[in-house]
């Protein structure tokens, strides 16, 4: 499957965008650069964005990328999530005040945005590929990914968490699992810091890997925040035990 790293980063500045990946041309994972990394045409061909979880570094380019589409006469799309992180995107976000309800306009039978709620732990159909949400552990209801493509390569996309059991115990099963995408926002020194906000250093990478014990499968890090950049790429260089890389942004990747 075809793996287009849209945002990679915890942050933002011209060189950083935050989480946004494109599965083929018609599915992403998180909205955190779909404007900031995508063409209009790009942005039109789009159908779905699976959402992680409501964190604005996680939803904000479906702002954007909504208006744009709207404009173009694109279809609606369709964004695809728990019970819980729709709820925050209507209460909080598409509410007619931060920015306007595209589920109701420009028509409520042709609107810029469709809701398509995603059951935990069921494996669903999204556009060609089969989708499971499991959930991981962050600061409020956040769901990892698990995708296969029609081809049955697997990936999974570990959402922002913390130390978590749930995504190790359901990737053990998964024969052919192509690659994970596994967060790390934090170097060690700010510990804290990424525990209370649900996210992970480089040392409870590896202690996280070590709960799936495949030390030859591809770990693509991403979420690393801005500041800590060097930092956190140093001490993870000093994991020896993983196959472990950064994503970078606008690459390309086949799984
Ligand atoms: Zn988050
Ligand atoms: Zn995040």
């Amino acid at each position: 499957m075809d793996l287009h790293v849209l945002g990679c980063h915890g942050g933002e500045t011209p060189r950083h965008r935050t989480s946004a990946f494109l599965l083929g041309r018609k599915l992403a994972i998180d909205a955190g650069a779909l404007t900031a990394g995508l063409m209009l045409a790009d942005q039109c061909a789009l159908e779905a964005v699976l959402v992680s979880h409501a964190h604005l570094d996680h939803v904000k380019d479906l702002a954007t990328v909504v208006d744009n589409r709207v404009q173009s006469g694109a279809p609606p799309l369709v964004i695809v999530g728990t019970k819980a992180t729709l709820g925050v995107l209507r209460k909080h976000f598409f509410n007619g005040l931060l920015w306007p309800d595209f589920s109701q306009i420009p028509s409520p039978s042709a609107p810029g945005i469709v809701y398509r709620e995603l059951g935990l732990e069921v494996p669903e159909q999204v556009c060609g590929f089969t989708v499971r949400a499991l959930l991981v552990s962050h600061t409020i209801e956040t769901c990892a990914f698990v995708v296969t493509s029609e081809e049955g390569r697997t990936m999974a996309y570990s959402g922002d968490t913390g130390p978590t059991e749930r995504l190790w115990e359901a990737l053990a099963a998964e024969q052919d699992l192509a690659a994970v995408l596994l967060e790390v926002s934090f170097p060690e020194k700010e510990r804290k810091l990424a525990t209370q906000s649900g996210h992970l250093t480089p040392q409870l990478v590896e202690a996280e890997l070590k709960k799936l014990g495949r030390p030859e499968l591809p770990i693509l890090l991403y979420h690393v925040k801005p500041v800590f950049q060097r930092e956190v790429e140093l001490e993870c260089a000093r994991i020896t035990e993983a196959n472990l890389s950064f994503l970078q942004l606008d690459e390309d990747l086949v799984l």
